[in-house]
């Protein structure tokens, strides 16, 4: 197979994104590369493919043991001979490891940086034919970056004592100069191809909250992100027990992750959020590196980060699909204290001498000073970050809070009515509420087939909203449940009136609402045409359950993407549904009819 048939059948994509040919070209061709991309940019391709197509293995150096599971479930999900050597292990489990190596089973092989110089291991790697060994997330070499790992080093060594010097390829999203540099001397590069693609990321919406009420306007804005998935950054592991108990107690399903918690809870934690079994993530810094959860519709950091790198890493894993995606940041002018605190109150470095601590102190001062000019900027956001990675850009980028950021309060106190009296009178008629997608339905006088079978088109209030979009109606939804008028019920996800429903529905209260300006909601994933967000959801659904009876997270079945490309383009039969960006042959096979069927099913309960 060449390049492009293994990127079609494999992995589903017909395109290759920017950078990925010319790494892979490279390695194919036995050069040495290094890939400096974007989170989210598809680095991981450029090992990946080529590790089907060489001969041999391709091992794989990776700084999170916890991760590597993950990553060898994806790809054998897109039927990919994968498998991960780290401290995880049983001793069983390990010899299995090894014996399948030896007996050339593998294709890709994950490995932990510390497993390197295990005399066992390289007495192993000495007997494999190692094509290709690629350094991920390679900046962790370099002091100078913020993760520093010195097993990393250790690579050097391992390479050095190989029978054969395999193609070595670093890939990092680490833009600054310093850490370029010593990825390429230490890893001892030899004259690699480079790729350095843009830093862009145009499907993430940039924005900045300055506000001395962070809890209030979390909620607001989780509220208005009800069952998507995202992750709440905070600077202290306190502060992630704090945030994280009150969203509990406002009936979010919240994960919490931090380094001061036992390996089980954080391994717990994170499978949650992998798998969808809790929406949202709050953690510190210690999460993340190394997450290819691509549904991540959202990252709010609750607090500042201490640099522009680290918060682009953290806000980048957002919208990995390529879906619309936010990253917003509350800042208050404490949060510089802060900062400034744990700059020069961290972890002291011991592999470091005084004078080159001092140094790294001066230039986590600078970082700072530069996130918090993010912070008070009243310049495009977009904008001021591509300026600070070096990268030339329009004045105006036009999906910033700066850009958008135009709002005014409208007057909602009779869609709030008809809302809550709709909600009111479903209890009514069932006995029981329904969830946010059917009463939306309802009050748009949806044709829906569940909607006949309910008798709700029998409700005084079906259609009365039928002028407003979905996307508008979701939002007046999820205001009024911000508002406290509306809460949903966290077992079945129904929605319910609160006592408080009573003033607006008898006593006249006036409920107002803000809207931006331009009116198109920035954070809509896809344009609700028709009703194709109707499908969306079915099709989320559908893809739930299939991934709970495999048992693997519902992003591995098919991305977000990969549902809204679908439902756009309804396919009827499978050459279509292969034609869907993201469906490879095998994933094809395996979940095509049912996909195929469910569309159908749609389609037929619209007529
Ligand atoms: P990185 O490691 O650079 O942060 P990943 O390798 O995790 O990024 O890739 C991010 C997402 O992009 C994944 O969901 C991946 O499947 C997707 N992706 C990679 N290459 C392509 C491509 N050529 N076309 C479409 N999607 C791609
Ligand atoms: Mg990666």
């Amino acid at each position: 197979m060449d390049k492009m048939t293994t990127l079609q059948r494999v992995f589903g994509y017909t395109q290759f994104r920017p950078g990925q040919e010319a790494l892979i070209d490279g390695v194919l061709a036995g050069r040495d590369v290094f890939g400096i991309m974007p989170t989210g940019g598809g680095k991981s391709m450029c090992y990946q493919l080529p590790a089907l197509l060489l001969p041999g293995i391709t091992l794989v150096v990776s700084p999170l043991i916890s991760l590597m599971r993950d990553q060898v479930m994806a790809l054998k999900a897109a039927g990919v001979p994968a498998a991960y050597i780290n401290s995880t292990l049983t001793g069983p489990q390990m010899q299995a490891v090894y014996r399948n190596l030896l007996a050339g089973k593998y294709k890709i092989v994950y490995v932990a940086s510390e497993r390197l110089d295990y005399p066992g291991f390289s007495a192993l790697a000495a007997k494999l034919n190692i094509s290709f060994l690629a350094v991920d997330e390679a900046h962790c070499i370099s002091q100078w970056g913020q993760d520093f790992r010195p097993s990393y080093l250790r690579i050097v060594n391992f390479v050095a004592g190989l029978p054969r010097r395999p193609v070595v390829g670093a890939f990092t999203a680490t833009a600054t100069e310093t850490v370029r540099q010593d990825v390429e001397r230490i890893l001892g590069l030899e004259d690699p191809v480079r790729a350095v693609t843009g830093f862009d990321r145009p499907n993430l919406f940039f924005d900045v909250i300055q506000t001395d009420e962070k809890d209030r306007e979390l909620r607001r804005l989780l509220a208005s992100r009800r069952d998507r998935s995202g992750i709440v950054y905070c600077s202290t592991r306190r502060k992630v027990e704090e945030v994280c108990q009150r969203l509990r107690d406002l009936g979010y399903a919240a994960a919490r992750y931090h380094a001061g918690l036992e390996e089980r809870e954080r391994t717990e934690s994170q499978e949650d959020f992998l798998y969808d079994r809790k929406t949202v993530m709050v953690a510190t810094n210690a999460f993340g590196m190394g997450i290819d959860k691509s549904n991540v519709s959202f990252v709010i950091h609750y607090n500042m980060p201490k640099s522009m790198e680290a918060y682009y890493q953290e806000a980048g894993r957002a919208g990995r699909d390529g879906s619309a995606a936010d990253c917003i940041l509350l800042f208050q002018s404490a949060d510089v204290q802060t900062a400034r605190f744990l700059i020069n109150n961290g972890g002291e470095n011991e592999d470091l001498t005084e004078e080159q601590r001092a140094q790294v102190r001066r230039q986590d001062l600078k970082r700072l000073d530069a996130m918090v000019g993010y912070c008070k900027t009243k310049t495009c956001l977009r904008g001021y970050i591509l300026e600070y990675f070096g990268q030339k850009h329009p004045e105006l980028c036009g999906n910033c809070g700066t850009c958008k950021g135009n709002f005014v309060e409208v007057d909602m106190t009779r869609e709030a009515q008809i809302i809550l009296s709709c909600v009111h009178r479903i209890h009514d008629k069932l006995g029981c509420g329904l969830g946010v997608n059917l009463v939306a339905s309802t009050l748009r006088g949806s044709k829906l087939k569940r909607i006949g079978e309910l008798g709700l088109d029998s409700l005084s209030t079906y259609g009365l909203l039928k002028d407003r979009s979905r996307t508008e109606l979701h939002a007046m939804i999820d205001h009024l449940e911000a508002e406290g008028y509306l809460r949903t019920e966290l077992e079945h996800q129904t929605l319910g009136l609160t006592t408080q429903a009573a003033e607006v529905l008898y006593r006249g209260k006036m409920v107002r609402r803000k809207v931006e300006v331009s009116d198109e909601n920035p954070q809509e994933e896809i344009p609700a045409t028709g009703d194709t967000a109707e499908l969306i959801d079915e099709l989320k659904l559908f893809r739930l359950e299939l991934a709970k009876k495999a048992g693997i997270p519902a992003y591995m079945v098919f991305s977000n993407s990969t549902l809204a490309d679908m439902a756009k383009k309804r396919p009827a039969t499978m050459s279509q549904f292969k034609k869907v960006t993201g469906v490879g042959e095998l994933k094809a096979s395996w979940y095509g009819t049912a996909f195929l069927k469910c569309i159908q099913r749609f389609e037929l309960e619209k007529k």
